[in-house]
């Protein structure tokens, strides 16, 4: 796929001119209108100073703002960088002078924090984006007879975009992604779900944020890829998704834990029909095996997890959309992925079935590196195998179980104990929304564990109670001791339950 990533695009541009390719409320937008507003918005761009190489900050919600922004942004040769609207004045001071962006699109009501922190960035160019009013972003969309920039792009090492890792662990750090990088991993992306895809048919539900590289290609480049049609939804609110599913009707859904769990608890669900959505995806953090169970009962549609990390564009593992499909698995390797477990220690021996170590993966979408940081790429790329920081286990139909993340992992009393497997026991307790385990220091064991729990609406329930169900259920070693009561969970843009702020609460 040695192509840019925007030729994708156009193949469609040229395919289904006349197919809707955007969705926003009741607004929608052609493949050629779309192109249009890229080729005015690329030109004028392009007027501004943008060229080859240079990165343009995106700090916007979803939104048909988005798709235009990110390929003008490639039609000038430039570099999307990747920015988080929720972000915080410190976030967005690294991610702006770590990538040394000049350009910013920004949506409006952000402007002030942008304001505030402008002089201490490279920033030359700021561009708000308003979905009530005129703004600059509106003038680059009108053809004022600029030339479109026509530039040459080196597929394998011409970096399209720069994403920011989530920050789950620690501070973000941008993945340099080719063109190379994300065109194979759209089409793999395509190649797992190509049995049950009809070309120029599918309507994605796109509510994953695309500022997150799991919305980014699993919805955006994808539907884009495929001639679909992208219903977008800036923020995710349980009521108004399911009335956009009955007004819609999508076929796909990619989407993230947290908004299956939330739909599930919706106590007006039932009345609504799912049984349209013949796709429904799973990333970005650990599905509970009762919440696909119970979906499946719901819809009639079964969710086919699957697993990636910004550094791999994101995919690498996925369950087939229709064929064997092993719930708690993150599934096999996609098409021409190479995957393996070794040695948690050494990085080196690699381990027999039913062993967990570290994952590693190999393939077209590995990443280029980590933008300005050499010994970490160093550290996270050994002969072109992705070190992921993952712990995993392979069984003997090489399908792949996370059992959590190197950096989560509990050692209690000489024991490796997984945060998963409590959390999933915890999940199916009647009472239990949302559970997160993590290891808290103690003096004897080494470690121990405290669970984390968030109860469903009217549920009340005691610490005893909680640790004597697990007590049924897991060994000794690997039961709570401590029970925390929350009335909800802090989590990154993508719902992922931030256990790092869980732990640093614990400490303050
Ligand atoms: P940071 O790397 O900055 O700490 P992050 O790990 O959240 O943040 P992302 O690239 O957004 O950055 O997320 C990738 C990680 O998400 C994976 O390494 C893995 O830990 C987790 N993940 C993704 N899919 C799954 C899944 N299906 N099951 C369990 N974990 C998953």
């Amino acid at each position: 796929p040695e192509i840019a990533l925007q030729d994708l695009f156009y193949q469609s541009v040229k395919t289904y001119p006349d197919h809707v390719a955007v969705t926003f409320y009741d607004k929608t937008m052609t493949y050629q209108g779309l192109h249009q507003l890229i080729q005015n918005a690329a030109a004028a761009l392009h007027h501004l100073g943008v060229g080859k190489g240079d990165r343009v900050g995106l700090m916007l919600p979803n939104s048909p703002q988005y798709p235009i922004s990110y390929y003008a942004t490639l039609v000038c040769g430039a570099i999307v960088v990747q920015i988080n609207p929720m972000y915080k004045a410190e976030e967005l001071l690294h991610v702006l002078n770590d990538s040394e962006a000049e350009t910013l699109i920004v949506l409006e009501p952000l402007l002030p924090l942008v304001t505030a922190i402008k002089d201490k960035t490279s920033l030359t160019n700021i561009i708000p984006v308003s979905f009530e009013k005129e703004t600059k972003f509106n003038e680059m969309l009108k053809s004022r007879g600029y030339p479109v920039p026509k530039v040459e792009i080196d597929a394998k090492n011409d970096v399209a975009v720069l994403q920011y890792t989530g920050g789950t662990t620690g501070r973000s750090k941008g993945a340099m992604l080719t063109h190379y990088n994300l065109v194979a991993n759209t089409l793999q992306s395509y190649s797992t779900s190509e049995a049950s895809t009809e070309l120029g048919k599918e309507r994605f539900l796109t509510i994953s944020p695309l500022f997150h590289v799991y919305g980014m290609t699993s919805c955006m480049n994808l539907t884009f890829y495929i001639g679909g049609n992208m219903i977008l939804l800036p923020k995710f609110d349980v009521e108004e998704t399911v009335s956009i599913i009955e007004k819609t009707k999508p076929t796909v859904f990619p989407a993230v834990p947290t908004m299956y769990i939330a739909l599930l608890n919706y106590y007006q669900v039932k009345k609504f029909d799912l049984s349209f959505l013949k796709t429904c995806t799973s990333g970005s953090a650990p599905l509970p095996v009762k919440v696909i169970e119970t979906f499946n009962e719901l819809s009639g549609t079964s969710v086919a997890e699957g697993y990636g990390l910004s550094e791999a564009s994101p995919v690498t593992h996925r369950n087939p959309v229709s064929g064997l499909q092993k719930h708690g698995s993150i599934g096999i390797p996609i098409p021409n992925t190479d995957s393996k477990i070794v040695d948690i220690a050494t990085g080196k021996e690699e381990l027999p079935i039913g062993e967990v170590g570290e994952l590693i993966v190999k393939g077209p979408q590995v990443m280029k590196g980590y933008w300005k940081m050499p010994m970490e790429t160093d550290e996270t790329i050994r002969d072109g195998w992705l070190y992921t920081g993952d712990l995993a286990k392979m069984d003997e139909d090489g399908f792949f179980y996370i059992v959590g993340r190197k950096k989560e992992l509990i050692i209690a009393s000489g024991y490796n104990v997984y945060p998963i497997e409590i959390e999933d026991v915890l999940y199916k307790h009647p009472k239990v929304m949302e559970a997160a385990v993590v290891g808290i220091p103690d003096e004897y064991r080494g470690e121990t564990i405290k669970a984390f729990i968030v109860l469903k609406e009217g549920e009340q329930a005691t610490e005893e109670e909680i640790i004597a169900y697990c007590r049924e259920k897991l060994a000794a070693y690997k039961c709570p001791r401590f029970v925390e009561f929350m009335a909800e969970f802090p989590k990154t843009a993508v719902g992922k339950i931030l256990k790092r702020t869980l732990k640093e609460q614990l400490k303050a």
